[in-house]
């Protein structure tokens, strides 16, 4: 289980369109989020949420991660060697 996050609406503050069941289709997925450094960003995309920086709604929760581009990331991550 990790933090994940999932976007409400756009960076510049856009709803996103919902499917049948409500839900978000753009950023339905749940990224995993990287606090590293000074601001909040999905592992994926880099897209800076929250704490004034951006305007985009998320929810976050601790969870699992369903985004495809997150998860091939961290098993690149996983493979690196120090
Ligand atoms: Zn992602």
């Amino acid at each position: 289980m990790s933090h994940v996050v999932r976007f409400l609406t756009t960076d510049d503050g856009e709803a996103v369109e919902t499917n049948e069941q409500g839900d978000p289709i753009w950023g339905s997925e749940w990224h995993l989020v990287n606090s590293f450094g000074d601001a909040h960003r999905t592992l994926c995309g880099g897209e800076v949420f929250g704490f004034g920086e951006g305007a985009a709604e998320f929810e976050d929760k601790i969870g699992k991660i369903t985004c495809d581009r997150c998860i091939e990331m961290v098993k690149f991550f996983k493979k690196v060697r120090l």
